[in-house]
């Protein structure tokens, strides 16, 4: 089996190419770096069955010689301080980026699988969100350029399936966290760890009443593995549904990194959602998964990898504020 992965040096993408190539799969990753790093996949470069493909998929549309059985998209800035710094690079690769993916699984008769995400239902007024539910997105707000392209991406994934009659995969993901986060990507944890780490106020936006639901990456990948090999077109959510509120999240960095910082109170982004938690009925029932990692264990893992990467930088960089 040989899958292309787009967004394959990202967070989320390189521990899927790890997964598939244990699995005895190839890979081919293609990414252009715009969010990722090669660092992510370094450990796979000498592998004889991955090759790295620096391309943008937006522009350069995706061009491969061998047979593929698989394309799985998975390329887009996806933390919300990087996707309003390329709302415009956002909005393309959820469009131009998402047809280039589908044409090429469609030239090469591969499954197409889509990383979608929990921001389709954006502020929602339902919570658990099932499926089914539409969503409350604000079409012209900060946000709608991920938002919205990933309601499009998915839009056009059904339309290659009904009309095309395309193999293809939807998965909704809900917050999901692990090594290889970037340091400074601007979600909630990085920051948090980063900021307990390094004796920093920790920066809860609004009065921290806002909740999520966080999974970890190991059962996320699990998830999708089995989604790929599920007859499912529909869109099918992955998550954790254990949901905390951010400000509950917070303490619980500080209290495991025993750190002494103060928690400081900042102002909450536009249209940023209430609350979101998955509702997993169907993944439990179709897929007969769910996630095994408890926050505290997914945590300590986590903060073990950002222990490392501060020791690391600090010492090839001296005097180097932030990586
Ligand atoms: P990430 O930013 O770490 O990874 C995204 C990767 O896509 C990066 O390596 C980036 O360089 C690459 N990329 C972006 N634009 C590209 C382009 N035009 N051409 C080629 N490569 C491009 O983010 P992540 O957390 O790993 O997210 C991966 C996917 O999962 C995204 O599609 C995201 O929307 C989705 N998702 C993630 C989460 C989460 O909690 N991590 C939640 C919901 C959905
Ligand atoms: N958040 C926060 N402090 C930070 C970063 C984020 O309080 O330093 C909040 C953010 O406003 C949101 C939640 O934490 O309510 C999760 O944010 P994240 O960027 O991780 O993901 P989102 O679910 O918003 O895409």
């Amino acid at each position: 089996m040989r899958a292309l992965v787009t967004g394959g040096a990202g967070f989320l993408g390189s521990h899927l190419c790890e997964h598939l190539l244990s699995c005895g799969w190839k890979v081919v990753c293609v990414d252009n770096e715009a969010t990722g790093t090669r660092r992510n996949i370094h450990h796979l470069i000498n592998n004889g069955d991955f090759e790295f493909l620096r391309a943008d998929v937006s522009s350069d549309g995706l061009k491969y010689n061998g047979s593929l059985d698989y394309v799985l998209h998975l390329a887009s800035p996806a933390s919300p301080p990087d996707y309003l710094r390329l709302p415009i690079e956002t909005l393309r690769v959820g469009s131009y980026g998402t047809y280039n993916a589908l044409q090429v699984a469609e030239e090469k008769k591969a499954k197409f699988l889509l990383a979608s995400t929990s921001e389709c239902y954006g502020d929602p007024e339902i919570s658990p969100q099932p499926e089914t539910y539409w969503g409350r997105v604000n079409p012209v707000g900060p946000r709608s350029v991920y938002d919205e392209a990933k309601r499009f991406a998915e839009a056009l994934t059904m339309a290659f399936h009904r009309a095309r009659g395309l193999d293809t995969r939807i998965v909704r993901i809900f917050n999901t966290y692990g090594p290889r986060m970037r340091l400074n990507d601007g979600r909630a944890l990085p920051n948090f760890v980063y900021q307990a780490l390094t004796g920093k106020p920790m920066t809860v936006y609004g009065d921290g009443s806002q909740t999520r639901s966080f999974c970890y990456v190991s059962d996320l990948i699990e998830g999708i593995h089995r989604l790929m090999q599920s007859d499912e077109h529909n869109p099918v959510n992955i998550g954790n549904p254990q949901e905390v509120t951010i400000l509950e999240f917070a303490q619980r960095i500080k209290e495991l990194t025993g750190s002494q910082v103060p928690i400081v109170f900042e102002p909450l982004p536009q249209d940023d959602p209430k609350q979101r938690c998955p509702d997993i009925g169907k993944a439990r029932q179709l897929l007969n998964w769910e996630p095994k990692v408890p926050l505290h264990a997914g945590l300590e893992r986590t903060l073990q990898y950002f222990r490392e990467q501060l020791g690391i930088l600090a010492s090839a960089a001296p005097g180097r504020d932030r990586p």
